[in-house]
């Protein structure tokens, strides 16, 4: 196993699988993450998205006549990258292989793939459902080619081709039948997306298909062995995703319950209707005819290739996780959540740094930044509180200059365009928490004096009358008082 990644599958022996109606859900993914080379796996040509159809189509992606595949190094090196990123083995010797059927989008009549020794082996996923923390295993990733696109819409009666997509790499990325769920399937293509562009092999964009699921999804009485699943494609969407898988079990559990035996499918999600609608019958590896493909030479990768990929390497996102809870102290919780992308995890450091104050920074980044950037749908590299303001906001809660909630007003000012100098804004806002003792004692004996009853029955052991005396005081103080301060004044006086 590789050194990046501790991997344990104690977590998911742990944990009982969720039922439905009595039936367990199993679910294992097959991804296919397009790879962010600048030219196609076997050709030359531009992997660009949205030109004109077919002007990024060369000959061998064409497929004439006496062309030949030439191996992309960046797409393998890429497939490395992500081998290292999830502690997988990456075959020293790996082989390219035809799968052959028909289909007009496919001018060779196969498609260049791997099949039997594929280029990453192994490794492992972990992430976070809600706190408990799960891990699916992959069985494989490996190296193909896409294939080129129908277009039905734009003619009648006709269908139109474009090769421009033909020959884009693609890592297809295949789990073992891990999951229990479809909140852990999301959660894990979620993670799965986190690490494909934080490592920047892929730029993760569902809409253009850059980033495609499949879901394999069947149910099963606890105990009894698989049931027969059925491939779930154009989950383009979390959202989606979640939907999909939901209406299949539903609908595979209804089939079992009226005695009708689940056909193996690939079957197409709707996202109009929220259905799954069966689309072909599953072929099996058997009717592909893969066999080796004679115009590659096997794929050699050596380690001194592995080695120097693995230097070039930026921080991966769990290790940065760990390296938060190491050096700021924070949960593994909040730790993985401020990993969520590289430009969050940035954007923390800075403010940690800045202020000295990580679980404060921690705080508001995963609090009031979040809402307010969910609010305004808005990515954090835009967020109108960098991260210097943000960081000296903090240093004022920390130094007891102004209340947590007074610092929320200041945020929002900031936030909506009032000026980014935190101290001015304090200063304008009359802000400044009360620090002087002494006022404040003139205000608790006024309060105590004013409240006997309150006093009486805190004495009398109810410790509840305490909150009236603090919300008094405070109130005395228009919101200025530090509410510890009260608290302990208080306790002094009553004691
Ligand atoms: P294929 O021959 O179609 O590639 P595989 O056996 O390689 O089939 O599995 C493809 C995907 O389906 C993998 O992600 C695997 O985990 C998943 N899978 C296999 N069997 C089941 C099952 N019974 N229920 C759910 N998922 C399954
Ligand atoms: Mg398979």
């Amino acid at each position: 196993m590789n050194a990046f990644v501790e991997t344990t599958n104690l977590a998911r022996a742990s944990i009982k699988s969720p039922l439905v109606m009595g039936y367990e859900v199993v679910i294992g993914f097959e991804t296919h993450a397009q790879l962010s080379t600048q030219s196609k796996i076997f050709s030359r040509a531009p992997t660009a998205f949205g030109a004109e159809p077919n002007t990024q189509a060369c000959a061998v992606d064409l497929a004439l006549p006496g062309t030949l595949p030439v191996m992309n190094k960046g797409a393998v090196e890429r497939a490395i990258q992500f081998g290292l990123a999830i502690g997988a083995h990456i075959a020293p010797k790996s082989i390219f292989a035809r799968k052959n059927y028909f289909y007009p989008d496919l001018p060779k009549g196969y498609q260049i793939s791997q099949f039997e020794i594929p280029v990453v082996q192994g490794g492992e996923i972990e992430f976070f459902l809600g706190e408990q923390k799960m891990s699916v295993r992959l069985e494989r990733a490996h190296l193909e080619e896409d294939a080129g696109k129908s277009l039905h819409e734009d003619f009648i009666g006709q269908t139109g081709i474009d090769l421009n997509r033909a020959g884009t790499p693609l890592l297809e990325i295949v789990t073992m039948p891990d999951m229990r769920s479809s909140a852990e399937a999301v959660a894990y293509a979620k993670e799965l997306h986190k690490i494909v562009t934080w490592i920047g092999i892929c730029d993760g964009n569902m809409q253009e298909g850059s980033f495609r699921c499949d879901a394999n999804v069947s149910v099963r009485k606890p105990g009894e062995p698989l049931g027969t699943r059925r491939e779930v494609k154009n989950l383009n969407s979390f959202k989606f995703m979640q939907q999909a898988i939901d209406y299949e079990v539903r609908w595979q559990i209804e089939q079992i319950e009226d005695g009708i035996a689940i056909q193996q499918a690939t079957v197409l999600f709707n996202p109009d209707t929220g259905e799954t609608r069966a689309m072909r019958t599953k072929e099996d590896a058997a009717d592909y005819r893969y066999f080796p493909d004679p115009d590659l030479p096997p794929l050699v990768i050596a380690d001194e290739w592995v080695q120097r990929v693995r230097a070039e390497m930026t921080e991966l996102p769990r290790v940065m996780a760990q390296r938060f809870v190491n050096d700021y102290a924070l949960s593994e919780y909040d730790a993985t959540a401020l990993t969520q992308s590289r430009e969050i995890a940035a954007y923390f450091e800075a403010v940690a740094k800045e202020c000295g104050q990580p679980k404060l920074a921690s705080n508001w980044i995963m609090g009031e930044v979040s809402r307010r950037l969910n609010a305004d749908e808005l990515v954090i590299a835009a967020c109108p509180v960098n991260a210097v303001t943000l960081a000296a906001l903090i240093a004022r809660i920390a130094d007891a200059t102004i209340s947590n909630n007074a610092a929320k007003q200041v945020f929002d000012a900031i936030w909506n365009g009032e000026g980014s100098d935190v101290d001015a804004l304090i200063e304008a806002k009359g802000l400044k928490q009360m620090n002087d003792t002494g006022e404040l004692e003139a205000i608790v004996d006024s309060v105590l004096a004013a409240n006997p009853k309150n006093v009486e029955e805190y004495r009398a052991g109810n410790s509840k009358a305490l909150n009236a005396l603090v919300g008094q005081i405070m109130k005395g103080s228009k919101g200025k008082a530090n509410p510890q301060q009260v608290n302990d004044l208080l306790k002094e006086k009553l004691g």
